[in-house]
This record gives structure tokens, C-alpha cells and sequence, in this order.
């Protein structure tokens, strides 16, 4: 609501009234929100993008530093995904980004940051991981997406992952660079594998 009063005065000065005049301002604060969450959000998985993670990585970085915890920093990305979209479509394809999505946000839950790093990859931060917790964890990731029985195809759709254990003193590019050459190691090692050190 925007409130804007008025006085309303006399010859001589004197306050005679106030008017004032409400407006509802509703639409212009929600077409605000929908800005502000654009800029930071990828519209197809409403995941936080790469602008939003670089703030929270920073962020827990300085945090785990002062409190003595411990992060992990994790890189997944869909295997011969091009093969996916080139055989049954774009729109399939981002079906599969939307629900790869889903199962990384629900076994992540709080324990951690999820977001969409670009195309098929998915960044996550954990909060506080030891180093078997968070293979645990994305061995849980990897497997249910491998399990997934998937509408358009019988065969299953896998992910590789890069996993930084205990990434402490690190900088959103540092930590995302070895996450990323991990990931590679693992798609050289023949995909739907998780590398870590
Ligand atoms: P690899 O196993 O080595 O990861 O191979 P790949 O085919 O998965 O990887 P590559 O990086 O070569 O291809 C990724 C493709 O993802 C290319 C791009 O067209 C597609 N892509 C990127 N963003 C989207 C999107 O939002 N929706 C869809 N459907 N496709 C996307
Ligand atoms: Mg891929
Ligand atoms: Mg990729």
C-alpha cells in the first residue's frame, strides 16, 4: 500500500484537514520480486543460477572458515544428454533437466545449496560434509537418477560426477575448477561415476 497524505490549509496557514489518498501497490511489488528472482534464478528450474551460487559459496566459504566446518563442492552433469534432446527433442530434454533437478533438491535438502551451473550441470555446496557423508549422499543421487524409469526411453539416464571434499580456504573458482576437473576425470573414466579427492 502506498500511503500519500496531503494538508490542507486555511488563508492564513492553519491546518484545516489531511487527505490522504491510498494506492495498492500489489502489482508493482510482485513485478519487482519477479525481476529480482529472475535475475538469480534459472527460469527453467527455478534453481538459483550461477550469479546466486557464487554469493552462497562465497558466503559459506567465510562462514566454514570462521566456524571451523568443513565444505564440499560438487559438479554433476548429464551423460550424452545431446544424444537425448537429438533423439526425442528439446522439450524432453528439458523434462529430464527439470526432473534430474527435483532428485538433487530433495536428497540435498538442507544439508546443502543446489543450483543450475548452465546447461546440464548442477553445482551443489554441502554445509558441514565429512568426507562419507557426502559420497554417501551422491551415490544416493546417482543411483536413484540411474533407477529412474523414464517415459521415453527403457534404457536409463546417468549423471557423472566431481566431487571437492573438504574445501577449505577455496574461492568460488577454485572450488568450482577442481569440482569441474573431476568431473571431467569422471567422464573420461567412462561416465555415470563419481571422481573425488
Ligand atoms: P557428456 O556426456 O560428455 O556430458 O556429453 P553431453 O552430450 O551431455 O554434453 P554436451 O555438453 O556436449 O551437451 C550438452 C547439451 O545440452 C548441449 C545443449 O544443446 C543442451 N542444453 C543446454 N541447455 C539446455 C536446456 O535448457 N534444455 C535442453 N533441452 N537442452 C539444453
Ligand atoms: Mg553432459
Ligand atoms: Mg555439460
Amino acid at each position: 500500500e502506498w500511503l500519500n497524505i496531503s494538508v490542507v490549509k486555511d488563508l492564513k496557514g492553519g491546518i484545516l484537514n489531511y487527505v490522504a489518498i491510498f494506492s495498492d501497490i500489489t502489482k508493482i511489488k510482485k513485478s519487482n520480486e519477479k525481476i529480482e528472482f529472475l535475475a538469480h534464478h534459472d527460469p527453467l528450474t527455478s534453481l538459483p543460477n550461477r550469479l546466486l551460487l557464487k554469493a552462497r559459496l562465497d558466503q559459506s566459504i567465510i562462514h566454514a572458515n570462521n566456524e571451523k566446518e568443513i565444505l564440499a563442492i560438487m559438479f554433476i552433469d548429464i551423460d550424452n544428454f545431446k544424444i537425448i534432446n537429438d533423439t526425442y527433442g528439446h522439450s524432453v530434454g528439458d523434462i529430464v533437466i527439470k526432473d534430474i533437478s527435483s532428485i538433487i533438491q530433495d536428497i540435498v535438502g538442507d544439508k546443502g545449496y543446489v543450483g543450475r551451473y548452465g546447461g546440464e550441470e548442477f553445482l551443489v555446496i554441502l554445509k558441514k560434509s565429512d568426507q562419507y557423508d557426502s559420497k554417501k549422499l551422491l551415490e544416493e543421487i546417482r543411483i536413484t537418477i540411474e533407477n529412474k524409469k523414464w517415459f521415453f526411453k527403457d534404457s536409463p539416464v546417468t549423471v557423472s560426477i566431481g566431487l571437492l571434499n573438504e574445501a577449505k580456504n577455496t574461492s568460488f573458482n577454485n572450488g568450482f575448477k577442481v569440482a569441474d576437473e573431476l568431473l571431467y576425470l569422471a567422464k573420461r573414466n567412462g561416465k555415470n561415476i563419481i571422481c573425488h579427492i
